[in-house]
């Protein structure tokens, strides 16, 4: 039975791209912290499902709450990174970027003792013209990325990039790329791994999603933030259609995701890329 990715980016509500104006870097720490009791809903929710998943996580958040991630790595599950800062790709410098996975990979590998196999940049912010950061990845260590988005959107996405796990050839040599899961509607390429998404659209068109990967022999990517299961987050004011895109179906997504762990199997990312 085929084996999909379930993935989790933890990061805190106040980490989020789109509130980035309203929630400045220096005052992150005055937020209350959230992320300890949702990944801990995360990890009795898979151990139920008897499903291994791969968790990106933040530097800037392992350092505050070691625990976090010693706890995810204790239950079996992949630490892979997310970057220090949440910054995106598109608005990074090469040598930021460079110190920002090497920073994120070092403190991961020194909680858990095991080795940092993958990456996955903030908004999926490696776009074309952008695949430098493929080539720091390649020579900091990483084996496999999880951030070129086959679809067309406002701000971030690879529009060209292929739909299925497949090697990328740089000069200093290969890395796998395990793009989040899309699905074909009418010739046009639509997400169908996760996040917003997932808490929105109606359940059915995941599962087709899944199905459809099903029938190609390859696994689906899937993500989910651990505040996207936090209902009773602190409230950031945030202009409506932010507002709509963070809070719309909070209370369901537990519930979403307990159905998809019973519809499908997972196991992580290391898993594939071990196979592969
Ligand atoms: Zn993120």
């Amino acid at each position: 039975m085929q084996r999909h990715h379930f993935t989790i980016d933890v990061e805190e509500y106040f980490h989020v791209a789109a509130f980035a104006p309203w929630v400045l870097p220096a005052d992150w720490s005055r937020w209350p912290s959230r992320v300890a009791r949702s990944v801990d809903r995360l990890l009795a929710l898979l151990a139920d499902h008897e499903a291994r998943a791969t968790f990106f996580v933040l530097g800037w958040l392992a350092q505050r709450h070691p625990e976090v991630v010693r706890n995810i790595a204790a239950a079996g599950h992949e630490i892979a990174s997310h970057g220090w800062d949440h910054a995106r790709v598109t608005g990074q410098a090469p040598v930021a970027f460079r110190t920002s996975v090497r920073r994120t990979k070092q403190l991961l590998e020194a909680l858990t003792g095991s080795s940092v196999l993958g990456f996955r940049a903030p908004s999926f912010s490696i776009i074309p013209g952008q695949e430098w950061a493929l080539d720091v990845l390649i020579e900091e260590g990483y084996r496999y990325d999880s951030s070129l988005f086959p679809v067309r959107r406002r701000g971030y996405g690879y529009p060209n990039g292929r739909r299925e796990p497949h090697w990328i050839d740089r000069a200093g040599g290969r890395l796998l790329e395990v793009p989040p899961a899309t699905a074909r509607w009418g010739g046009v390429t639509i997400p169908a791994g996760g996040g917003a998404y997932f808490r929105v659209f109606p359940y059915a068109l995941f599962r087709a999603a899944f199905r459809d990967h099903e029938r190609r022999g390859i696994p689906a990517t899937f993500y989910i933030h651990p505040w996207e299961i936090d209902p009773e987050q602190p409230r950031v004011a945030v202009p409506l259609l932010t507002r709509l895109r963070h809070y719309t179906g909070l209370a369901r997504t537990e519930v979403r995701l307990g159905r998809l762990l019973s519809e499908f199997r997972f196991g992580t990312i290391a898993a594939t890329v071990a196979r592969a």
